[in-house]
């Protein structure tokens, strides 16, 4: 079973680690230890949190936008190739939490709690 990485340009989160506005989020289809367990995270790429992050992929997708601050229709392929080499870096190096972290960490962000 072969799913393509979901990239979202511009999500409505905000970043689990800062609570600033992210620039994008990646869903990538990850493998554990037990075969039939496919499981889905998500990533997210924050101007903040990750300005030195030492992934090039990851410097792309900040560098992009922030020289497009408002990417409009026109433009969305230039963001597209960047979107799409972070979405093959984050498949390569899955983050540690799992979704239902990351969506535990928004709910205790939501009550106040982080
Ligand atoms: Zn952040």
């Amino acid at each position: 079973m072969t799913k393509q990485p979901e990239v979202e340009r511009t999500p409505q989160q905000r970043c689990v680690r800062c609570g600033s506005p992210i620039l994008a989020a990646v869903t990538v289809p990850v493998h554990d230890s037990r075969p039939t367990a496919s499981r889905r995270v998500t990533d997210t790429v924050c101007p903040t949190c990750d300005r030195h992050h030492p992934a090039p992929e990851v410097q792309g997708v900040i560098a992009y936008f922030t020289l497009n601050e408002r990417v409009t229709d026109y433009e969305v392929e230039g963001a597209g190739q960047v979107l799409a080499e972070w979405a093959r870096y984050v498949v390569a190096h899955p983050p540690t939490y799992t979704s239902d972290d990351l969506d535990d960490e928004i709910e205790a962000w939501g009550r106040g709690e982080m």
